[in-house]
């Protein structure tokens, strides 16, 4: 994974070409997705394989929460400090210190190659403050990748995930165990648990995404840009998957 990572969590786009197909040229014009779906379906998994061979920028809210949850007390701000308690706890973070966020990654909204939007919107206020944002700056939404598993599976997933802390790199306990535990079989780095992995945290975090998000999926089909995904399977036949599903809407 090689995605360049800013010290606030934000990911630039890659040199696509040294990816594998297919490549941005070969799409109609900027992608400028938003991946939606329950905790625990991969949206980072795929948010990382779709930044990385479409060349786009990504922005993973959660990614960039964890960011601000890494540093120092000094260094957060009084917002940021109480978001990452919020996070750490499974519940949803307030829709405006959220969007603060989001806007902070404003030359990524802009970026002429396009962007990936992984864990936003998680809100209708937050959809609804996106789509004025976006229709402002004229920026049209390509397409809202809806990735659908059963509940069973995700909260299987949730909770045997673990993560490296320097690729990324996704492994499960008994589904995906790494050769040596506790170390990632890509790069040696250190796997970890998220502090939200645990079973109190999954249930908010479900009961969230059920109360909260899921009903963005309408919001997103009223407007013509949904495109469901099942996302059971390996990261790949998942990614083809998606590749399908927009090549359909382009
Ligand atoms: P994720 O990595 O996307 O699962 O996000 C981890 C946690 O960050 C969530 O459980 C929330 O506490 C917080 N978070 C991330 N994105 C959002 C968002 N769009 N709205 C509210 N909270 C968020």
């Amino acid at each position: 994974m090689n995605n360049e990572t800013k010290g606030n969590g934000a990911v630039q786009p890659h040199d696509a070409s040294a990816a594998g197909s297919p490549r941005p040229e070969e799409f109609r014009c900027a992608w400028r997705l938003i991946l939606l779906g329950a905790p625990g379906v991969g949206k980072g998994t795929q948010g990382e394989l779709l930044s990385q061979r479409l060349g786009i920028c990504h922005i993973s809210t959660g990614d960039l929460f964890r960011a601000a949850g890494n540093r120092k007390g000094s260094e957060q701000t009084p917002a940021m400090a109480e978001a990452v308690k919020y996070m750490r706890h499974g519940d949803l973070v307030p829709d405006s210190t959220v969007w603060d966020l989001v806007r902070e990654q404003d030359d990524s909204l802009r970026s002429r190659v396009g962007f990936l939007l992984d864990g936003f919107p998680r809100t209708l206020p937050q959809a609804e403050l996106l789509k004025n944002f976006m229709d402002q700056e004229k920026l049209p939404l390509g397409a809202v990748v809806d990735y659908e598993m059963p509940e069973s599976e995700i909260v299987f997933r949730l909770s045997g995930r673990r993560i490296c802390a320097k690729c990324k790199a996704v492994f499960h306990v008994t589904w995906r165990p790494p050769k040596n535990e506790g170390v990632c079989d890509e790069c040696g780095g250190r796997l970890y648990r998220r502090d939200d992995d645990n079973p109190a945290s999954i249930a908010i975090r479900l009961e969230a995404y059920r109360h909260s998000t899921a009903p963005l999926i309408q919001f997103y089909r009223n407007l013509g840009v949904l495109a469901p995904v099942n996302a059971v399977g390996s990261a790949e036949e998942v990614y083809a998957r998606t590749i399908v599903a927009l090549e359909a809407r382009a």
